[in-house]
């Protein structure tokens, strides 16, 4: 129920920017818009923005659903009541914000019934419990997707009594007290309220011989794998709703399953959005000379990359198509190349480099040599033109 109270407080179209009566085509464009905008992956460190996605993306879960929306709408019609179970005396309830109109036995309980029910079960079930698991990928799995399990122990419908209560072989009968209703009737002056039937508990029945394994609850608490098929591209902290696979409903609609990603990093690549990131370590006659490098890929594979003559270290390179493959579009490998310094190097290798450093140092002394002969050269003396200087064009 706790979702349902956070439904009075918030508006979640006003969180996407979208009006009421906006298509779920109209919606789904809008939240597909701000996620690009506020993905932490496109804001790094920005917890301003982090947290505005999260709105989003809850706004999105609730709105972007059918049926959870028309739910949504259904419970932000009744206006802010103070949450549930707003019994006889809570003052909130004298404005005309009721659908339908007449005061005068208005049934409350039919009201709550029909919202938690998902407008089934003739106004007595009650929807399952949404369930929430964590679920840790390889970093590959979260690039790739994968098909993978969930294990949890939920409630589930009694085995022995197919979720009834009753033993097996007889059947629950009617509520003496309510008559079937599931609810009783008390009379508040004006208004007539109902609630749930305290003989059988709202279920409209009673159960007079119970089932041996459930005590006649018909819920058995059991372990179940849930079988969760990941889209590839999916981040830490991703929630994916596995409709009705949460707990299961008595007489309403089951709950959902909502799993919540966590991603291993990985030793060599990064992740930046669809693109992913690996450093390339080359030699420092590589990037003065220009050279072909090999280029890992994450499935195990390679690339040749041209690296031009005067990379520096730390340039990146783009390998089209090589990162993540979402539904979007593929992403990118950005190569990032790192020079490598040798750290012990043979007799040659330090010969040649101080043969190098030697040849440096006479270039050096030549430019230095150029840039003071080249002093007197009047145009060194020249004043750049004022206007030039404030940047403005005439
Ligand atoms: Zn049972
Ligand atoms: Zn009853």
């Amino acid at each position: 129920m706790t979702a349902q109270r956070e439904w009075f407080e918030k508006d979640f179209y006003a969180t996407l920017g979208v009006s009421k009566e906006a298509s779920s085509k109209e919606v789904t464009k809008a939240y597909r818009k701000l996620a690009r905008q506020l993905h932490p992956d496109a804001n790094p460190g920005d917890e301003a923005s982090e947290a505005r996605f999260k709105e989003v993306t809850a706004a999105y879960d609730v709105v972007g659903d059918e049926s959870r929306r028309a739910e949504y709408d259904q419970v932000r019609q009744m206006g802010p009541m103070g949450g549930f179970g707003a019994g006889p005396g809570h003052g909130g309830m004298g404005g005309g914000g009721f659908p339908g109109g007449g005061m005068g036995g208005f049934d409350l309980g039919d009201l709550f019934g029909g919202m938690f029910a998902g407008g089934q079960g003739g106004g007595r079930g009650q929807r399952g419990a949404d369930l929430e698991t964590r679920l840790t990928l390889s970093f590959t799995e979260a690039v790739n997707g994968a098909t993978t399990s969930v294990h949890l122990v939920s409630d589930a419908a009694c085995g022995t009594c197919s979720g009834s209560g009753a033993r097996p072989g007889t059947r629950p009968t009617t509520c003496g007290a309510c008559g079937g209703r599931g609810v009783q009737a008390e009379d508040q002056g004006p208004f007539s309220f109902s609630r749930p039937c305290g003989q059988c508990s709202g279920r409209g029945s009673q159960i007079d011989d119970p089932c041996g394994s459930c005590r006649g609850s018909g819920v058995e608490r059991r372990p179940r794998e849930v079988k969760v098929r990941i889209p590839a591209g999916v981040d830490e902290g991703q929630r994916i709703r596995l409709k009705g696979r949460g707990e299961p409903g008595r007489g309403g609609p089951d709950g959902d399953l909502f799993i919540v990603v966590a991603v291993e990093p990985d030793t060599r690549f990064g992740r930046r959005g669809r693109h992913l990131t690996v450093s390339v370590p080359v030699t420092f006659p590589q990037v003065v000379l220009g050279a072909e490098i090999e280029v890992p890929l994450l499935d195990g594979g390679t690339v040749t990359l041209k690296v031009p003559a005067g990379t520096r270290s730390g340039q990146t390179f783009r390998v089209k198509k090589r990162g993540v493959p979402e539904k979007g579009g593929t992403g990118d490998l950005l190569v990032s190349i790192e020079v490598e310094v040798p750290t012990d190097p043979t007799e040659a290798e330090r010969a040649a480099v101080e043969a190098l450093a030697e040849a440096m140092a006479d270039a050096r002394a030549d430019v230095v040599a150029d840039a003071a002969a080249g002093s007197t050269d009047p145009r060194g003396h020249e004043d750049p033109p004022p206007d030039r200087l404030d940047g403005e064009t005439p």
